[in-house]
This record gives C-alpha cells, structure tokens and sequence, in this order.
C-alpha cells in the first residue's frame, strides 16, 4: 500500500514513515510534488485543517493521502496556542521563536498550571471515498526551560510525566508510541486492515 502524507514538516514526516514503514506501508512525502501549491490552515479546529489538507492533495494527486494537523494546548493560556500552534510567534516563526514565546507566556506560573496536552487529527482522502478523521492527545507538563535534541516543535518544553522526560529526550520509537500522532496513525492503519 502507498499513502501521501501531506506535510512539508520533516519532523512529521520522519515520525510517520518511521511508524508506517514498519507496518510495510509505503510513504511519499509532498517532496515529490514540489508543484503543489500551500494548502492554508484557516480553519477553527485541527480535524478542518486536517481534512482541509488531505482532500486538496488528494484531488490534485489522485493519490490517497493523510494529512495531520496537531497542536499544543495550554489550559493555562486558554488553550492556547492550539490550532496556531506552529504560527504562535509569528507568520514565519522557527519553532525556536515559538518556545521562546511559549516560556515567557508561562514566566512564574508553578509546576502544577502548566499542564499541556499535544492533540493530533489525521484525515484519510481517497479519491471518490469519503473522508476520515482520527484523533490522538497525550498529555504532559511544560518545563521552564527546553530539554533534549529530538523530535521538533514544543517537544523540549514538554515533560511526559511517565517517564521524566522530555518528548525530546525519548527515542524516536517511545515517542511514536505514546505521541497524538502515533495514536492517530494506530487509528488510520486499523481501518486501512479492516477494509
Ligand atoms: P501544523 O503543521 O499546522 O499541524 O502545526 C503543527 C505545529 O504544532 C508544529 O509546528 C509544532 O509547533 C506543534 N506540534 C505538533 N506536533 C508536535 C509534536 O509532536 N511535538 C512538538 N510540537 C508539535
């Protein structure tokens, strides 16, 4: 089986193909579309972006394609940066900018307030087919300062409590199998079977 996945995010990427590969599912990434144009991001929650996304490529490709739209949550910050969360700092924010941003919006509250959960939404588009919508959280502490070198995004502020770690200092493999999005691929590879 061979699946899109519409993201030009390489740290997204690396995660799927590394779950999907292993179940022996191919994975092309837009990388081998370069003409495609940028889907935007205008909707109110992740699973309109993310259907949003899946179904342009999948209409301009032909392909089946997944598309995931995640973010962080902060109940602290109302939520926020939730769907803005990779444009929390800006239009062209590094995700450097936006932990920096994230750190001072969080400057002095205690360990108990910063809670924060990363939620993912994965869309399957098949042409002709209808579309579906899975859906992953993983819930975790934001530090007050960034720990670790892997994963990408707020995974250095993010401590995952199980394991008194950041999302940045697990292994790749231990983050896909706790991480929103690995549970939402989960989802999508058990329905993909079951058809
Ligand atoms: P999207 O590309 O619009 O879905 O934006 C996703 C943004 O959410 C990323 O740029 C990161 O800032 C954040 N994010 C999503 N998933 C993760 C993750 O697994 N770790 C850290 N940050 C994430």
């Amino acid at each position: 089986m061979e699946l899109l996945v519409a993201t030009r995010n390489a740290g997204k990427l690396k995660e799927i193909r590394r779950l999907l590969g292993d179940l022996g599912i191919e994975v092309k990434g837009l990388d081998a579309f370069p003409e495609l144009p940028e889907v935007e991001e205008d909707g109110d929650t992740f699973a309109a972006n993310a259907i949003k996304k899946a179904e342009t490529v999948a209409a301009l490709t032909g392909l089946a394609t997944l598309a995931d739209d995640s973010g962080l949550e902060v109940a602290e910050l109302g939520g926020q940066p939730g769907v803005r969360s990779a444009r929390y700092a800006g239009e062209q924010a590094t995700d450097a900018d936006n932990n920096r941003k994230l750190l001072a919006a969080l400057a002095g509250v205690p360990a108990e307030r910063r809670q924060g959960a990363f939620r993912c939404a994965m869309a399957l588009a098949r042409p002709g087919q209808e579309s579906r919508v899975f859906h992953g959280r993983v819930e975790g502490i934001m530090l007050d300062a960034a720990r670790g070198d892997g994963g990408f995004g707020y995974d250095p502020l993010f401590l995952v409590r199980e394991y008194g770690k950041t999302m940045a200092e697990l292994p790749l493999d231990v983050k896909n199998r706790i991480s929103h999005r690995g549970q939402a691929l989960r989802q999508v590879v058990e329905f993909l079977r079951g058809e």
